[in-house]
């Protein structure tokens, strides 16, 4: 068996999913490359060599990946592909972006999110929003597979693969980069923090999130997040969504704020390990996974919690 693993990066910072994609990996058994397709990437491949377990790292630098448009490496991974027994990508936007166009071209199924590896063809998955946990099994010869990153623990970096140039051009683009709004935050990445602040509709304003969430966020060194009732209201953006639609997170520490517990909030941070919930409902649902649970008006208690800190 081999395994190829779709780098996930920026051009300069290979992201933390990649080295839980090899975790994942190593469970499936065999040799795992990893593939960095960017331009100007170099650093990112040297990062990627590093990754325990990894027997090689595969670089495509040009400027066709610059902006690893789903198109171009969907191209490279099925010209790739032939080698390899599983294709393998974090299940973050950019791998739920490529992959499902790499099944497709390999018209195979896909298996989506997986969660556990039983076999070298059998996955754990969650469905209805983690409310069950789906076993399936790929029938076809080659397996595309993509990861829920927070369900593995990353590999180290103590490895030293060496690098492979491939040359490798793909079709005549049909779609041109634009331009990347990317918002910019001053704390550590949700998806990765190792502690979440979260706040809910409860808190009412996009003030009373800077005024309450923040500084408790500040104090623990930790990533902001929010429930879609506070996103939908504009209290909070976009990306800092956890739950079903938005980000899944699996943090040491999860703070909910002002948060009732809903099913689809719940997919994306019931993992927790430790959750600490603050509520004025003692019969919010949040306090059904809460580790921890504070009853009382979270405008009094945060602000507490953040002075005592
Ligand atoms: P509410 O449910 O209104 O809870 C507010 C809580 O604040 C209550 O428990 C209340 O007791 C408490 N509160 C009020 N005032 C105070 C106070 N002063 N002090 C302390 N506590 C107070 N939701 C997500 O979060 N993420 C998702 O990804 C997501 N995806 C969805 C997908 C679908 C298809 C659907 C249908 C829904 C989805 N939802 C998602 C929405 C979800 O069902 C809930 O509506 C949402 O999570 C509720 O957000 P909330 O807990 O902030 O608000």
């Amino acid at each position: 068996m081999s395994i190829l693993i779709l780098a996930e990066h920026d051009n300069s910072t290979l992201a933390v999913a990649t080295a839980k994609a090899v975790a994942a990996a190593q469970k499936i058994g065999g040799d795992i490359d990893v593939l960095v397709a960017g331009s100007g990437c170099g650093q990112v491949a040297e990062a990627a060599a590093k990754l325990d377990g990894v027997a090689k790292v595969l670089v495509s630098d040009a400027d066709a990946y610059a902006h690893q448009l789903a198109e171009p490496v969907s191209e490279l991974l099925v010209h790739l592909a032939g080698g390899y027994s599983h294709i393998v990508a974090a299940a973050t936007t950019s791998g739920k972006n490529v992959m499902p166009r790499v099944a497709a071209l390999l018209d195979v199924m896909q298996v989506s999110d997986i969660t556990a590896v039983l076999s070298d063809k059998r996955f754990e998955r969650p469905v209805y929003a983690g409310a069950a946990i789906q076993t399936v099994e790929a029938t076809a010869d080659k397996v595309v597979v993509t990861v829920r990153a927070s369900a593995f623990d990353a590999v180290g970096d103590g490895g030293s693969a060496p690098l492979e140039a491939v040359d490798f051009a793909p079709s005549a683009p049909k779609v041109k980069f634009v331009s990347r709004d990317t918002p910019v935050s001053a704390g550590p990445e949700l998806a990765n923090a190792r502690i979440v602040v979260s706040g809910g509709r409860a808190l009412g304003s996009a003030e009373k999130f800077n005024e309450i969430i923040k500084p408790l966020a500040d104090k623990l060194g930790a990533a902001m997040g929010a429930s879609r009732a506070a996103v939908d209201a504009g209290y909070a953006p976009n990306d800092w969504q956890v739950g079903q639609t938005g980000k899944v997170v699996a943090p040491d520490l999860y703070i909910a704020v002002g948060i009732s517990g809903a099913i689809q909030h719940l997919a994306g941070m019931k993992n927790s390990k430790v959750i600490v919930a603050i509520d004025k409902d003692p019969e919010a649902p949040i306090f059904g996974v809460a580790d921890y649970g504070l009853v009382g008006d979270l405008f009094e208690l945060v602000p507490e919690l953040t002075d005592a800190l």
